[in-house]
């Protein structure tokens, strides 16, 4: 890849974007597809470039040596620039152990509007993920900082990766960035992170069945006190829940 950033002429940018079908999610490649596992494709001056590679370059100029690009909605034909990220996985059989990991680590988080966040198990609202450590053993790992090995590459020794958003459960790439102990506390505390949600004395919900209860009472078919009684809270809990009067930094996505 050359300095300068990608650029199509405007003519074949359009031929490119009109072989898109752009939906509320998803924007789905509908042309050539190559390769196996089969990807969109596209040519561009005679030689064939993976659809969702050209949507990146399009977006984001350039491709970083040793980054491939992958789709965090996990539809193959998805060329949508912010359902794609980098990442130094290589998807080669070699890497088949981290490819493993990835689909496990996908399956633990819970997509919001905002922030990832984890479903799995919990340590002081930081998520953990059970890691190989060898000859058949395992160790629970904060998910974060898995999140960010997968993502965003390896953690120098000695830092922290810290949450830019308010929500120590948040597993989303993009959250996340290095920070010395100094900051990592720092951080915890200037944005109270101990005094809300899951890690509030006395929190009776977590993020997940918060959400839950938004979406069944938005749904307008059931009363505050049918989905307190589920959750064996009280219905002024549902009620204050509903109005985003607590727990407002657990959004759902659309
Ligand atoms: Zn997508
Ligand atoms: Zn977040």
């Amino acid at each position: 890849m050359s300095d300068s950033a990608f650029h199509l002429d405007a003519d074949t940018e359009a031929r490119f974007w009109a072989k898109v079908e752009k939906t509320n999610g998803c924007w789905n490649w509908t042309a050539a597809r190559i390769g196996n596992p089969l990807r969109g494709a596209f040519r561009v001056r005679g030689k064939m470039f993976h659809a969702h590679r050209l949507s990146f370059l399009l977006a984001h100029g350039s491709i970083p040596a040793g980054y491939n690009v992958f789709r965090s909605c996990g539809n193959q034909f998805c060329i949508r620039p912010d359902h794609l990220f980098l990442s130094q996985l290589t998807g080669r059989p070699r890497d088949s152990s981290k490819s493993t990991t990835m689909r496990r680590f996908m399956r633990l988080t819970l997509k919001t509007e905002t922030c990832w966040l984890w479903t799995g198990t919990r340590w002081r609202g930081y998520g953990a993920i059970k890691m190989p450590i060898g000859e058949g053993r395992w160790r629970a790992r904060p998910a974060h900082r898995v999140s960010y090995q997968l993502f965003r590459g390896e953690i120098p020794p000695g830092m922290f990766v810290c949450h830019r958003c308010d929500n120590p459960s948040c597993v989303r790439p993009d959250h996340l960035f290095l920070g010395t102990s100094a900051e990592n506390t720092a951080d915890a505390a200037l944005k109270g992170r101990m005094r809300r949600g899951t890690e509030s004395p006395g929190a009776k919900l977590t993020e997940t069945e918060v959400i839950d209860i938004r979406r069944r009472m938005s749904g307008g078919k059931e009363t505050v006190y049918e989905v307190a009684a589920d959750y064996r809270v009280s219905p002024s809990l549902i009620s204050q829940i509903q109005r985003g009067r607590i727990w407002r930094h657990v959004q759902p996505a659309p």
